[in-house]
């Protein structure tokens, strides 16, 4: 088993420390596991800029270090990914890609969470959306997770429909075009999908992507890698099972996994 996305309590919004969940992998026989909390404010002038949702910009050194600390003593029973999940801002790329340089990353997961001025599992941006205009709102947000793609500074994309996470009529909402535009430009970019099962802790539940989108990644080659998203230490490769059955049954043969950048191909089972 692999699972290349999860956090811990650095960011103020997960629980326990890096080595519990460094332990749980353990214990459940994981083979491959990311460490890849969220990355500091990196574009915002505080060091601490959103309490909530990321560690102050002096925590990540002792991140990094103590994240490399845990892959060297526990390099014998599982090997340990260094990483981080970075918020993508359109034009603020920079910042963290001169932020994260010195950094021995294996890999860094670029995600959309703040999409036209609200976080997205903010409930309160459903209130007044008008049910025309959904097929539209869909694909300007495909159309931004392909932006983040285009930055070309990312390895693993991040839940690229979580949108829906907290308005689950999203998911069924076609936007073919965009999802395909989305799709051309992680292929094209030399990232990967993640296959994220943290929808079940949203309202909408299931995993992020949809299965047509998955049927559509498959079609144009677009490598795919799992994430549980983890936030407690329990969810890490939560659904891996049945994942796996899925992704199988639909023809896909293997996860990609980074390592210093470097993808490699593993199979799927
Ligand atoms: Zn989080
Ligand atoms: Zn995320």
């Amino acid at each position: 088993m692999i699972d290349l996305h999860t956090h811990h309590q650095r960011c103020g919004h997960a629980t326990g420390t890096l080595r519990d969940y460094v332990i749980e992998a353990l214990d459940k026989g994981v083979s491959v596991l990311g460490l890849s909390d969220h990355a500091p404010m990196f574009a915002a002038e505080e060091d601490h800029a959103l309490p909530p949702v990321a560690m102050p910009k002096s925590e990540f050194p002792s991140y990094i270090a103590e994240a490399l600390a845990l892959k060297e003593e526990f390099a014998r029973s599982i090997e340990i990914l260094v990483s981080t999940e970075a918020d993508y801002f359109h034009g603020k790329v920079d910042a963290y890609s001169a932020a994260l340089s010195s950094y021995p990353l294996d890999y860094v997961i670029g995600s959309v969470h703040m999409f036209e001025g609200k976080d997205i599992f903010d409930v309160s941006r459903w209130g007044a959306v008008d049910p025309a205009d959904l097929p539209a709102l869909k694909s300007r947000f495909f159309r931004t997770v392909a932006d983040c793609a285009r930055s070309n500074f990312f390895q693993v994309i991040g839940h690229v429909d979580a949108l829906k996470g907290n308005f689950p009529e999203l998911g069924e909402v076609p936007a073919p075009a965009a999802a395909d535009e989305m799709l051309l430009a992680i292929r094209d970019s030399g990232a990967v999908m993640e296959i994220n099962t943290s929808g079940g802790t949203k309202q909408c539940g299931g995993w992020y992507p949809e299965f047509d989108l998955l049927e559509r990644a498959l079609h144009f080659g677009v490598p795919i890698t799992f994430a549980s998203d983890a936030h407690v230490p329990g969810r890490i490769c939560d659904q891996y099972p049945d994942v796996v059955h899925v992704l199988l049954d639909m023809g896909f043969t293997t996860w990609t996994v980074f390592r210093r950048g470097a993808a490699r191909q593993c199979p799927l089972a």
